[in-house]
C-alpha cells in the first residue's frame, strides 16, 4: 500500500459575505449533452452516475429560500434535483489505465428509498458506461472524494442472493484514509449515509488504497485535501499537458453553491468547507482550469472568474 506525505492546505480569513444576484434556471441536461475534454494527452468524459432529489433547505444550509430559489427550482416537497456526475479519465500512452472518478448512488435501493430520494435504480454509473461501450473490467482505478452513499454507492452492486459485489472487479479504489476511518466508524451527523454494503465487498476483494493527505494518486492525477463537508474529503486534480481540471466533490456541489456562505446543512465543518472552497476557486482561477461539479444538473463544467474578493462560476471551459 503506497502512501504520501500530508501537507497542510493553509487557511486564511474571509470577511466578505457574498450573495450572487443573477438568476438562471435551465432544464436538466440529457445524457448525450454531458461534456468531454481534451486536456492535452488526457481525455476526460463526464458520465452520469444517476440523479436524486434532496431537501432544498438542507442543501443550502443557512441561506434563505428567498435567495436560493432564484437559481434552483424546488418541487412540491421542497426537494431540488441533483445530478451525480462521475468522470472517466484516459491518458494517452498509459497502457491499460482507465480511471473512474466518483461512482454516484449505485442501484442498491429498496422501493421506499427510491421514492424518498427519487432515485431510479436503473439509472446509475454502470449503464452509463455501457452506453459508451466501456466495460467495467477495463477500469483500472476508481477514485472517490468521500464515502457518502451518493458518491460511493456505485462501488458495489447487487450480485444476487442479496450479496453486493465490486462493480469494477479489477480496479483499485483510492480514498483518503481519514475518510475511510470515519466512514467505518459512521462519524457524522447523517446516520445512514455510510453504508457497509458499499465497503465490505471492497474489503473482501482487498481493493482499497488508503491515501495519506495530499499528493499524486496516479500519474497525472493528484489529491487535494479539502475538508469541511467531511474531515477526510478530497478533491481530484487532473493534469493534462495543456490544462488542469478539478473535480471538486461536495466542496461545491452545484453552481448555486459558489458563494462563501453557501454551505450544505450536511457539511460537518462549514468554516473549513469555506476555506476549501476558497482554495480551489483561487487555484483554478490562477491556472485557468476547468471546474467540474459533482451534483450540478445543468452546467457541470465551469470557468472561475474573479468577482471582487471572491469568484463566480461561468458555464463552459
Ligand atoms: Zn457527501
Amino acid at each position: 500500500m503506497q502512501s504520501f506525505e500530508f501537507r497542510n492546505a493553509g487557511h486564511s480569513s474571509l470577511n466578505t459575505l457574498h450573495a450572487q444576484r443573477e438568476t438562471w434556471c435551465f432544464p436538466e441536461l440529457p445524457l448525450s449533452a454531458l461534456p468531454s475534454f481534451d486536456l492535452g494527452g488526457c481525455r476526460v468524459r463526464v458520465i452520469s452516475g444517476g440523479g436524486l432529489k434532496l431537501d432544498g433547505g438542507a442543501m443550502f444550509g443557512i441561506i434563505p429560500k428567498a435567495l436560493w430559489s432564484r437559481k434552483t427550482p424546488s418541487d412540491e416537497q421542497n426537494r431540488i434535483t441533483l445530478a451525480c456526475n462521475c468522470l472517466l479519465v484516459e491518458f494517452d500512452g498509459a497502457a491499460g489505465r482507465r480511471v473512474v472518478i466518483e461512482t454516484g448512488h449505485g442501484q442498491k435501493f429498496d422501493a421506499k428509498e427510491s421514492r424518498i430520494y427519487e432515485i431510479d435504480p436503473a439509472n446509475w454509473l454502470l449503464p452509463s458506461l455501457h452506453a459508451i461501450d466501456v466495460e467495467p473490467t477495463t477500469i483500472s482505478d476508481v477514485i472517490v472524494t468521500h464515502l457518502h452513499f451518493d458518491h460511493a454507492g456505485g462501488l458495489t452492486m447487487n450480485g444476487g442472493a442479496g450479496n453486493a459485489t465490486p462493480t469494477f472487479p479489477r480496479a483499485t479504489v483510492h480514498v483518503q484514509r481519514h475518510e475511510f476511518d470515519d466512514a467505518r466508524k459512521n462519524f457524522g451527523i447523517m446516520h445512514a449515509t455510510y453504508r457497509e454494503e458499499n465497503f465490505a465487498p471492497i474489503d473482501a476483494a482487498d481493493r482499497w488504497r488508503l491515501l495519506e493527505g495530499e499528493g499524486p494518486i496516479l500519474p497525472g492525477i493528484e489529491a487535494l485535501r479539502t475538508p469541511g463537508h467531511t474531515r477526510g474529503h478530497q478533491s481530484i486534480l487532473i493534469r493534462g499537458r495543456d490544462r488542469v481540471l478539478l473535480f471538486a466533490g461536495d466542496v461545491i456541489p452545484t453552481r448555486a453553491h459558489a458563494g462563501p456562505p453557501y454551505n450544505m446543512a450536511y457539511d460537518l465543518f462549514p468554516l473549513d468547507n469555506r476555506d476549501s472552497k476558497r482554495r480551489v476557486l483561487q487555484m483554478l482561477h490562477e491556472r485557468n482550469g476547468v471546474l467540474l461539479l459533482g451534483h450540478e444538473p445543468q452546467t457541470p463544467a465551469l470557468r472561475v472568474e474573479q468577482d471582487g474578493e471572491w469568484w463566480r462560476l461561468e458555464p463552459g471551459e
